[in-house]
Parts: structure tokens; sequence; C-alpha cells
């Protein structure tokens, strides 16, 4: 697939505004919303996205998208399409903690609103993505990959596997955890690998999801029933390497009963489940977001426990950050690459994902202790959170992203 359009590059001059390299679920949000504000922009892909069809199984990899990210997909007018096709709405969350019995509720309607978010397959959110890329002008590249950087006074060129070149002013590295764009850049990481996997996979249960969230964490790790459209969940199931082995190899039936115990039978039986896949998990943080005419979002620049649901929502807030920062500096006349505009954008975003990154992991180290007096300290910590409103409130707006 390749919608470059070599006329309209060459009006455009010798290089592009902007090169989106990574087109997931950040990446085409990202070169969508450049193209919309204005700038001329190619979007580099790997692989092109299965197209999505509506009597396709549910995906295994989906994600909860938070209202922050909602209203964004709704500016980019793709809300709508990812809304009808099929998305498990929630209106509650429910966490508990298996040691000491201390649970927090969430409840949409103590926010004023109607839902907290929406359970979406991420081939979904990036296909529909897709579809408006060429309407916006957006120039795709794919199959095409990224294999070096040339940076040059004026542009960044880059040279791709295939042995092709273009060049653009700016190059915003979206490409994922293990991020070639990164390397190249010279951008170090701080990470820490939790030596566990999430197990995910789509299960039918005895009783209805309730459109809720349903998250408890266990000594082992957090695991996570969360509504689908068609009445089952999508676990998200975090387990030691070893454990998730073991869990990955077990018959169905096997897999639904270990399943029930583990879920306390929140929602009855497991009835039946899709097959199992398993995902290493670590928390990764880039140094900084910002090289020479580059910057990194989503998982380039951030990778989090799934535990708070968060990582894409984080790479979202990412992309509107990076298009107001841009347009700012352009309605100021400014160059919109230049080191100082791309430092506000890097800034920002890298202490808001430093401040949520660090809570997460806090969340996931405090979660596992199993020392009896740090059991009853952590259940009178969720059980004094789950009453102290203004508190409560705070961690809601905060996962909403308002
Ligand atoms: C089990 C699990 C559950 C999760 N649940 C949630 C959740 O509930 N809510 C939430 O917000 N997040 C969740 N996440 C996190 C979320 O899935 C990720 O944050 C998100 O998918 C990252 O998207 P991305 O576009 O940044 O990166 P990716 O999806 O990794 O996309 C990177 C793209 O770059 C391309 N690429 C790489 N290198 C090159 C190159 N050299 N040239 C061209 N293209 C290249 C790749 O082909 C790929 O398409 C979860 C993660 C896991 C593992």
């Amino acid at each position: 697939m390749s919608a470059v359009d070599p006329a309209h590059a060459a009006r455009r001059g010798p290089a592009l505004d902007v090169a989106v390299v990574g087109g997931g679920m950040v990446g085409a949000a990202a070169a969508l919303a450049l193209a919309r504000a204005g700038f001329a922009t190619a979007l580099v892909e790997a692989h092109a996205p299965k197209p999505w069809q509506a009597g396709d199984e549910v995906d295994l990899r989906v994600v909860g998208l938070a209202p922050s990210s909602i209203a964004l997909l709704d500016g980019l007018g793709v809300w709508t399409s990812i809304r009808a096709a099929r998305t498990g709405p929630y209106a509650q969350m429910h966490v508990w903690d298996a040691a000491s019995g201390a649970a927090i509720h969430f409840d949409a309607a103590t926010e004023g609103r109607d839902l907290l978010g929406h359970i979406v397959e991420n081939n979904l959110v990036q296909w529909t993505l897709w579809q408006a890329l060429d309407a916006a002008g957006v120039q795709r590249r794919c199959p095409a990959a990224v294999s070096g950087l040339d940076v040059r006074a004026d542009r960044v060129q880059l040279e791709l596997a295939d042995g092709g070149t273009f060049g653009a002013r700016l190059v915003v590295a979206a490409d994922g955890a293990a991020s070639p764009l990164r390397k190249l850049a010279g951008i170090a990481v701080r990470s820490r690998d939790y030596a566990q996997r999430a197990v995910v996979a789509h299960v039918a249960t005895e009783r209805p999801h309730a459109q809720t969230a349903w998250q408890r964490f266990l000594p082992t790790g957090p695991l996570a029933l969360l509504p689908l459209a068609d009445g089952r969940s999508s676990v998200v199931w975090s387990l030691p390497e070893a454990e998730a082995q073991r869990v990955l190899a077990l018959g169905d039936a096997d897999f639904c009963n270990e399943l029930g115990v583990a879920s306390d039978f929140r929602l009855g039986r497991i009835t039946a489940t899709t097959r199992r896949a398993a995902f290493p998990l670590k928390l990764q943080l880039a140094r900084t977001y910002q090289a020479e005419r580059l910057v990194l979002l989503g998982d380039a620049a951030h990778a989090v426990h799934p535990l708070a649901g968060q990582g894409v929502n984080l790479g979202l807030r990412d992309v509107v950050e990076l298009r107001d920062t841009l347009l700012a500096a352009r309605a100021a006349g400014a160059d919109f690459a230049a080191a100082h505009v791309l430092r506000r954008y890097a800034r920002r975003r890298r202490s808001a994902d430093t401040l949520d990154a660090c809570s997460f992991d806090a969340l996931a180290r405090a979660f596992a202790w199993r020392l009896l007096p740090a059991v009853a300290a952590r259940g009178v910590g969720v059980a004094v959170l789950d009453r102290v409103t203004p508190l409560k409130r705070q961690l809601a707006r905060h996962a909403a992203g308002v």
C-alpha cells in the first residue's frame, strides 16, 4: 500500500513538514491530527494493518479508552465509526485486594458522566484511523521501514530499508516500545522488567459483566475482566513468567476453572474461553522525548504496566500536546521543529508520563506485598481511598484525562 503523490510532494518543496514513523494507534492518530492541523505529513509503517471486519472474532488485543482519548478520536472524526463498529462501554470499575478484601469502586455517575470509558480492539482503532488518512492528505508509505536518519540543518533525511529516502523537517517516532528510531537517535531508556507476562483471552461468564471493569489484585499480579460488546469479558491476567507459561499451556476447561478461582467467581463460573496469548511486561521511560528534529511519542517514549489500563491513553495525550505545541509555534511564526519548541512538548509530556508511570509502578509493588502488616496497611489505604470522596474523584478524573 503506498499513496505517495510525487507532484504533491514537489509542490511542498524538498522536504515534508512531518514524517511520522510507526502507524500503530498512536502514530496513526498523530499523522491524522498533524495533517488536519495543516502540516504536510507522511506516515511510514512496516506492516499494513489487518482490515477490521464486523464478522471477525474480537481481536485479543484490546484497550480501555479513557474520555480524553475518545475526545481526540472524536475530534479527528473517527470515533462515531469506532463506536458504531464494536466497543464495550463501561460505567463502573470495581477493584479489590485478594489478600485484605479491601475494595474501591468507581462510578461514572459520581463524575456526572454516563461512562468511564470503552473497551475497544486495538486493530479497530488503528484500521479506522488508517481509513481517514488519504482524505486528510497524509502520504502513506507502507510497507516501508525506516533504517537510518541523516540529520541536516533544515531537515532529517529518512533512509528506508528498501534503499529509498525522503526528507522531513520533523520526525515523529511512534515506532513502539522497541523503537528503532529512539536507538538511531541515541536516546537511552530507564527500564524495569516486571518478570511478568499478561495472559490475555476473551471469556464467557455465568453472570453478566454489568458494564463494569473488574480488577482483582492477587499476590502474583492483577487480574482484570473487561466488558466486551458481545457480553463476554476480556481477561488481562498478569503473572510471573513461569506461572504465565503454565497457564498458557492449560487446556480450556482447566484454564476456565483456574480463572474462576482467581477472579473469586465474581462473574460466576467461566464457561468458555478463546485461545490465549501473552505479552511481556516492563516499565520503560525514555531519558528524553526529544533529539534534534525528532520527538518520541506513544510506547516509543513510555511503556507502563497495564494494571491502570493507561498505555495508549498516555500516547494519545502525547499526540494532543505535540499537535498543540507545533500549532502554537507556527502561529507565533517560529520554526515548529526548532529545539526550544520540541523541548516544550518533551518536558510537559515526560513529566506527566513519569508521574503516571511511577504511580502505576508503585501500585504494582504495593499490591505484591505479602507480609501481614503490609497487607493490613494496604487494606486500610484502599478502604480510606474508597471513602475519601475528593481523593477518589481526583483519581477518577486523572484516569479520565480531564
Ligand atoms: C496486555 C496489554 C493490555 C493493555 N491494555 C491497555 C489498556 O487497557 N489501555 C491502554 O491505554 N493501554 C493498554 N495497553 C498498552 C497499549 O496496548 C500500548 O500502549 C499501545 O498499543 C501502544 O501503541 P503505539 O502506537 O505507541 O505502539 P505500537 O502499537 O507498538 O506501534 C508501533 C508501530 O511502529 C511500527 N514500526 C516499528 N519500527 C518501525 C520502523 N523502523 N519503520 C516503520 N514502522 C515501524 C510497527 O510495525 C508498529 O505498527 C496494554 C498493553 C498490553 C500488553
